[in-house]
């Protein structure tokens, strides 16, 4: 490594690929000959209207989105549409009722929100700790709810489905802010995708939104016009002025997932470098631990401590210190469940997360007891 690279596993904004970041670098003073930055480009130029049409069809390449499906770029993250899906979509159906898969802190966030506009249904119990799914036979589904909400990866438990649920007519709205491009769905399965872009596919301030166009047109009364899906869609994302350089990281980082082989490649690299972590995890005899059930780990964000069960926090302090002092950063598990998180985004290669195993494997040699 050169001096004063490092490798980083922030579980977001997470790390963008080098050649992303190059190419930014190149052209930040002068797009395409323009004489200004994309910064300073007009939403409504010619040169940008380029760069959001080319970002959305790379977008409809990379996932293959059918026709009937819109994409928007919209601002307030994840968070925002915590709001949106539910001011969007309740109204779809005369009871505005909506059933929420709570599986981590994320969807528990969501379905705190959306108890705002109606009637909010959790349709599994409650855990004391998130490190499971439970089996999908148990769910009480609502068959007139407007839509079944689930978060397809929860960025600070780990907790991972492996599945599309299955949820017959009622349409399936899909927080993939985590997940999105590291593994083939069908989007047919959808009503409704979202994703913010700071950990796979771009920096922050842009959130993909993946819809259903009969879904589109049944915002409540009081659904801000920038969340209003119709309204947006109506203006192609530019009712008001887009993020303009967050789509166009994005585009660079979609041209670069496509030149690398789209996201079969992407996911075949996802289960090489989880399954090293996770292998050396279950070798370690307890060493390491992840509290996670099988069914159910992480591609994306591994959660784990040192020293059975609870973690042994002064050896947790002194692992990040030391991977620091190897530039191997943003190791530290989210304050709420402690230890450390490894996060393995698309941009992290499979030679770094090598690394970072043999570090582990390392540190353990010299540490157990
Ligand atoms: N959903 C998931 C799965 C996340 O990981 C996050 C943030 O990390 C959010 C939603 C919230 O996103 P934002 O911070 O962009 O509002």
């Amino acid at each position: 490594m050169a001096e004063n690279q490092v490798i980083n596993f922030s579980p977001g904004p997470a790390k963008l690929p080098a050649e992303v970041l190059e190419q930014a670098q190149k052209e930040l003073m002068n797009y395409n000959n323009t004489g200004v930055s994309v910064m300073e480009l007009s939403h409504r130029s010619a040169d940008f209207t380029k760069i959001i049409t080319r970002t959305e069809d790379n977008l409809r390449k990379l996932l293959n989105i059918p026709d009937n499906y819109k994409v928007l770029f919209l601002q307030g993250g994840g968070t925002g549409q915590f709001s949106a899906v539910p001011l969007n979509l309740l109204s779809h159906k005369p009871d505005l009722a909506a059933d929420y898969i709570v599986t981590g802190s994320w969807s528990a966030k969501a379905a705190q929100e959306a108890q705002k506009y109606g009637k909010i249904h959790q349709v599994v119990p409650k855990p004391s700790t998130y490190t499971e799914i439970p089996d999908s036979i148990t769910w009480n589904l609502n068959p007139n709810a407007s839509y079944v909400y689930y978060c397809a990866n929860e960025t600070i438990h780990g907790v991972e489905f492996q599945y599309i649920p299955d949820t017959g007519d009622v349409p399936l709205v899909v927080d993939m802010s985590s997940n999105i491009l590291t593994r083939n769905v069908d989007i047919t399965k959808f009503g409704a995708i979202f994703a913010g872009a700071q950990k796979n596919i771009g920096c922050a301030g842009v959130t993909l939104v993946i819809i259903r166009d009969d879904l589109i047109g049944h915002a409540l009364p009081i659904c801000p016009i920038i969340f209003d899906f119709k309204v947006q869609c109506g203006n192609n994302s530019l009712y008001n002025t887009p993020p303009t350089y967050s789509i166009y990281i994005m585009g660079l980082v979609f041209e670069w997932i496509l030149a690398r082989g789209g996201v079969s490649a992407m996911e075949r690299a996802a289960i090489t470098k989880s399954s090293a972590v996770y292998d050396l995890i279950e070798d370690s005899q307890g060493f390491y631990v992840c509290p996670l059930n099988k069914d159910c780990r992480s591609r994306m964000n591994v959660p784990v401590r040192i020293g059975a069960p609870n973690g042994d926090e002064a050896l947790e302090r002194k692992f990040l210190e030391e991977a620091e002092k190897n530039r191997l950063i943003s190791l530290k598990g989210h304050r709420s469940v402690g230890g450390l998180r490894i996060s393995l985004y698309n941009a992290v290669s499979v030679e770094e997360t090598q690394v970072l195993v043999n570090f582990m494997k390392d540190f353990m040699a010299r540490h157990r007891q």
